[in-house]
């Protein structure tokens, strides 16, 4: 390049001043990139520091090429006839890669010379932000139509508005991508929401405007195509870059999201009006047990309304739960995900019933409970009832069971007792009253006769003996009994015995009144501790009409009265229900049998009397058992103690048993009596014995219960030879042929075995004094 002298130009006088070095350096601290060229060719004759940085070449690189060799766009046609053209094309740079570059060529004119400046602007990155705000408009573009969301902009004071794509989608409009009016904007959009809402967001969006309060709404709008739409707008006013004010929204389509909300809420009206119709109570709770929602079925149950429900908490409503309990099975129900379980429920009257409630975590609200209710009072009365028939049931069952084991065992009881009695008896004939033998002997007698007495009991506890009722006087019964009843109950007890003056006399069997009296004072003696007494009392008690209103079992008139009182541990309202019942016992297993009181109970009842119980938890118990008057004759029956023998004849008895024991037993008290005797252990014998000893027999003598033939059976077969014989039964049984009903049949004879050798005195000669 060669130097130019400095033009007249009067414009740019101080070119002139400064040297072509000097203007180099100018040019190469400039950043855009320039060249010079030669008009005709484009032949590049000068360059600055920039261009050689965008191109990569060097000075002396530069000086080879024309501006056509930078780019093939650039050819000569390209050169400008005017005074300054501009052009966008590929540019090639020195390691074979090319950028997108825009050059504007211009003729200058230096100090006479003609030349072209190209001032070269790489626009790749400029492209490159174009592209990208491109594809981020794009992107949005798409997340507002998939998301039906669309956004809006008011320049308030250029009154302009512009709307995105999805906002013209949303209400059924053609999409405009430019600014527009926004008088008319507003105008159009306000005349699509209902006249309902409308107000509503004209006046929110007013004050968002005048004043700045931001907001969000939801409204209906019919668009123009017919489509009901619900929208949520949202606006707040900016500032913009330009420090103006500005408003910006976005308005989103909700049609779908409230069609869903519907469905939901009609599903939820649904699940509602069953559970309201529903024959069963549920509660929708929280955690705490405060009542949330309840239904009719539950309010019916209840006797609660349901505002008084609804201020109401779990726990009061509650029969048998505390609180700690109730937030115990919160607990565990939200452990298992569900429970089921029976309770009790009180009503609004205070009253309780039984109730099934079965309860679950409501999920889908979080934190709240959802229980079912059911009334299951009737069911449990229902199950109660079906329970004590079957216990009734039961007990019968047991009673019979155990009524036919005792009656089994008390027979042979008694048969061995005959023995033991009988052989006593025997013995006491063969000593002299001084010696000590003597009073042994009598002792074992009166031993085996209450033991007598007892075995008795127990067949007539299992309906299989007749009881044998005599007019007694209670106070001699009981002084009888006191001594064994000392023994029973030892001598740490104090036993205090207090008689009544001037009882009225009393018809039963004495066994049955020791027993009644027994039986009470062994249970007193098992209820006492330290510094036990028992005390038994006697009286006698006019009943009159009036007392009898309020005391069921009793009925009008005099009774003989036996009290025996504790001061034991006395029982509660559960026990005192249950005390009569066969079996029932609150002692250890092998204590008690539970038969005491059962028995003393039936007693009572055969003989029309009636029993009051006094007791209390630690206060000790009395129990007064009233037996019916006898008063008429008052002359108490007196035992005859003389023993009639047989007659001079030496009357001959035919004796059938077939217990050998027995046999031997009653054979020799028989003969001791002054008979004389024909033994037979089984009705067959008897019948030889009979022949053999033809019209000799006087009386026969004979068991009941035999194998192969009855006692009555063996009579009939007898009575070919002995049309006119006497005869006496002996029996232990009661469900006998004799005495079907536990009722002897008026002119059988019969003795109860055991007997003793006086009753069978008295009965041998009855028998053979009847015709
Ligand atoms: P058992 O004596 O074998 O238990 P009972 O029929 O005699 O059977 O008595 C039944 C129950 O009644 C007893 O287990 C006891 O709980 C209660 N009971 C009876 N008498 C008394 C009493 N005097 N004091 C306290 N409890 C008593
Ligand atoms: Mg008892």
């Amino acid at each position: 390049m060669h130097e130019v002298p400095p033009q007249d130009n009067p414009s740019c006088e101080p070119v002139s001043t400064i040297s072509l070095t000097a203007w180099r350096r100018v040019c190469d601290t400039l950043d855009c990139a320039f060249l010079l060229l030669v008009p005709d060719d484009s032949q590049i004759i000068e360059c600055n520091r920039a261009a050689h940085h965008l191109f990569g070449y060097g000075k002396a690189e530069f000086l080879r090429f024309k501006l056509s060799d930078l780019g093939d766009e650039l050819k000569n046609s390209f050169l400008p006839e005017e005074f300054r053209s501009t052009v966008q094309c590929r540019c090639r740079i020195k390691n074979g890669k090319s950028f997108w570059g825009e050059i504007i060529l211009q003729k200058i004119d230096l100090d006479g010379v003609q030349f072209l400046l190209a001032e070269i602007k790489d626009l790749s990155r400029k492209k490159q932000l174009e592209a990208k705000l491109k594809r981020s408009e794009e992107l949005s573009r798409v997340i507002q139509r998939l998301n039906k969301i669309g956004s809006w902009e008011y320049e308030i004071a250029a009154n302009k508005t512009f709307w995105t794509e999805e906002m013209y989608r949303i209400h059924d409009l053609e999409p405009c991508s430019s600014f527009r009016d926004a008088d008319t904007v507003i105008a159009e959009t306000l005349a699509l929401y209902r006249p309902e809402d409308m107000p509503l967001v004209a006046a929110l969006f007013s004050k968002c405007v005048e004043e700045g309060v931001p907001y969000i709404v939801e409204a209906r709008m019919n668009t123009l195509a017919g489509h009901l739409k619900w929208v949520e707008t949202r606006g707040e006013r900016i500032i913009d870059d330009k420090g103006e004010y500005k408003v910006v929204g976005y308005m989103r389509d909700i049609t779908e999201n409230k069609q869903q909300e519907e469905i939901i809420r009609k599903g939820e009206e649904k699940y509602k009006t069953i559970l309201q119709t529903a024959i069963d109570g549920f509660w929708i709770t929280d955690l705490e047990g405060r009542l949330l929602e309840v239904n009719d079925g539950y309010c019916r149950m209840s006797g609660y309304s349901e505002a008084e429900l609804l201020t109401m908490n779990v726990a009061q409503l509650e029969g048998t739960l505390d609180s700690a309990q109730i937030a115990e099975k919160i607990d565990l129900l939200m452990l298992e995900g569900a429970i089921r379980f029976e309770t009790m429920h009180r009503r609004k009257d205070g009253s309780l019933y039984d109730v099934e409630v079965s309860a679950k975590p409501l999920d889908f609200h979080g934190n709240k409970l959802f229980a079912m209710l059911r009334d299951i009072s009737a069911q449990k009365e229902a199950e109660k009832e079906n329970r004590s028939l079957q216990a009734q049931l039961l007990q019968a069952q047991k009673m019979e069971a155990v009524g036919r084991l005792a009656g089994g065992v008390a027979h042979d009881f008694n048969n061995m007792l005959g023995v033991i009695l009988g052989q006593a008896e025997l013995a006491l004939l063969q000593t002299s009253p001084e010696q000590p033998l003597a009073h042994k002997l009598l002792e074992i007698i009166k031993a085996s006769e209450r033991s007598v007495d007892i075995a008795r009991q127990l067949l007539a506890f299992a309906s299989q003996q007749p009881i044998e009722p005599k007019r007694l006087d209670l106070n001699e019964v009981v002084s009888n009994t006191l001594k064994m009843v000392r023994r029973l109950i030892g001598e740490d007890i104090a036993l205090i015995w207090t008689p009544g003056q001037e009882l009225c006399p009393i018809k039963m069997d004495p066994a049955q009144l020791d027993q009644i009296f027994i039986n009470l004072c062994v249970n007193a003696r098992d209820a006492v501790g330290d510094q036990a007494r028992i005390v038994i009392e006697t009286d006698v008690v006019y009943f009159s009409e009036e007392d009898c209103k309020n005391n069921i079992g009793c009925v009008p008139g005099e009774f003989a009265l036996l009290s025996v009182s504790d001061n034991g541990c006395g029982m509660d309202k559960k026990t005192l229900e249950n005390i009569f019942e066969p079996f029932f016992t609150t002692k250890g297993p092998g204590k008690g049998t539970g038969l005491g009181l059962a028995t003393v109970y039936g007693i009572v009842k055969q003989n029309s009397g009636f029993i009051n119980v006094f007791s209390e938890p630690g206060k000790g118990t009395t129990f007064r058992i009233y037996l019916p008057s006898d008063r008429g004759a008052l002359k108490l029956e007196g035992d005859n103690k003389a023993v009639p023998v047989a007659s001079r004849e030496q009357e001959t008895v035919l004796l059938v048993e077939d217990e050998p024991t027995l046999l031997n037993m009653a054979q020799q008290m028989i003969e001791s009596l002054g008979y004389r005797v024909l033994a037979a252990n089984s009705p067959g014998q008897a019948q030889t014995i009979a022949r053999e000893y033809a019209d000799q027999i006087d009386l026969l003598v004979t068991d009941v219960i035999m194998p192969g033939m009855t006692g009555l059976e063996l009579v009939r077969a007898m009575e070919p030879l002995y049309p006119k014989l006497k005869y006496l039964f002996m029996s232990g049984y009661t469900a006998d042929i004799i005495a079907p009903h536990g009722i002897l049949v008026e002119g059988i004879h019969y003795i109860q075995k055991p007997f003793t050798r006086h009753d069978l005195s008295v009965k041998l000669r009855e028998a053979l004094a009847a015709e």
